[in-house]
């Protein structure tokens, strides 16, 4: 039985326990209201009916490779992801998922195995293309039916920017153009492989098959021809399609650029979202919302991802299910 509406803690899944796996579990160990039970990655997955242990989770996987080779929980399986639905079955409340979308629909068939295996609860993604939250979007009324209340573009951006951007609009009567942009630190580019490779498949001349094909090698040559640095513009990124859901402007208006450094962790730029738009009186202004340029990637794709898992949680035990974007919910604090 999923939790019921009490002051029980949220048992939670990660699926991926790469770079935003592991620093979803590390938050999560300083959360009461949520405990992680279980882990997927891509040759394996634990769980525990108690809790994980975040630290041993993460030796683990750095050491063997596989988080499936976990004293006592540990499992090894080619196929982590429904071998864990169908062994925990309703006993972990929600998933996040941080898994690479790699190919482009990727997460999308992992929301189908959990309505193909019957089964119930909340699920929330950091995916980042449009393409990508169109064909969850398709899924509503399959993911409604199946209990699921699923919680898509949750991360930074889309995610907290978006949602950010959704909140600011309200002080106009027209909103004029939403402009994204972001700076990415990271030490080196291994600690986020999908994120990097998601983000070259953005670049001119690039695609995400392209990406995805390519070995480590070829993504180091590639870096080391720009030293260590991606500029991004004119993204496909999924803040343009959710605002434009929510009803707040079309997407035309909606765009996203970026520089990711993948050799420093200080940020190469300040992340912003700037909204600009037409007051009831007619003036024109602009509201800018700057994350603080000491948290990390990290921090502003897995806080938002637990808020929102808080909040659909929350919607799920009001009877409440289908597909949300972040940008028509309020996260919840997660304590
Ligand atoms: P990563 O490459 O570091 O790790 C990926 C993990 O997924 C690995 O543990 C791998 O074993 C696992 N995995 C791969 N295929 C699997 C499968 N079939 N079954 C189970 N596990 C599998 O990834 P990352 O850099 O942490 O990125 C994760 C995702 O987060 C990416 O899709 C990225 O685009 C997204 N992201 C979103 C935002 C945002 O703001 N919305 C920001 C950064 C990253």
């Amino acid at each position: 039985m999923n939790t019921p509406l009490t002051n029980q803690p949220i048992r939670v899944g990660v699926l991926g326990f790469g770079g935003l796996g592991q620093a979803a579990a590390k938050l999560l160990s300083s959360k009461r209201e949520m405990i992680l039970v279980a882990v997927a990655d891509q040759n394996g997955y634990a769980y525990s009916t108690e809790s994980l242990n975040t630290q041993a989770c993460i030796t683990t996987y750095q050491n063997q490779g596989t988080i499936g080779h976990l004293e006592a929980f540990g499992t090894l399986s080619n196929n982590s992801i429904q071998d864990l639905i169908q062994v925990t079955g309703d006993t972990v409340d929600g998933y996040f998922l941080a898994l690479p979308n790699l190919p482009n629909d990727f997460i999308p068939s992992v929301a189908k195995e959990f309505i193909q295996a019957g089964w119930k609860g909340v699920l929330v993604d950091a995916i980042k293309r449009t393409s990508a939250v169109e064909q969850l979007l398709s899924m509503q009324d399959e993911l409604q039916a199946a209990g699921i209340t699923y919680m898509t573009g949750c991360g930074a951006t889309p995610g907290l920017l978006t949602a950010a951007a959704a909140l600011a609009a309200q002080s106009y009567a027209e909103i004029h153009n939403v402009v994204i942009t972001f700076g990415v630190g990271i030490a080196n580019w291994e600690a986020y492989r999908a994120t990097v490779r998601e983000d070259i498949g953005h670049m001119p001349g690039y695609s995400v098959e392209a990406a995805r094909a390519m070995t480590d090698a070829e993504v180091e040559a590639l870096l080391d021809q720009t030293n260590g640095v991606l500029t991004l513009e004119n993204m496909e990124h999924a803040d343009d399609v959710m605002l434009e859901v929510a009803g707040i402007c079309s997407r035309d208006r909606v765009t996203v650029g970026g520089v990711v450094d993948t050799r420093n962790p200080k940020k190469p730029l300040s992340t912003n979202v700037k909204i600009t738009g037409r007051t009831f009186e007619g003036k024109i202004s602009t509201h800018t919302f700057t994350l603080g340029d000491e948290t990390s990637m990290a921090a502003n794709v897995c806080g938002p991802a637990f808020g929102y898992l808080k909040a659909a949680q929350e919607l799920r035990q009001r009877g409440i299910s289908g597909l949300f974007t972040a940008a028509e919910i309020m996260p919840k604090f997660v304590k």
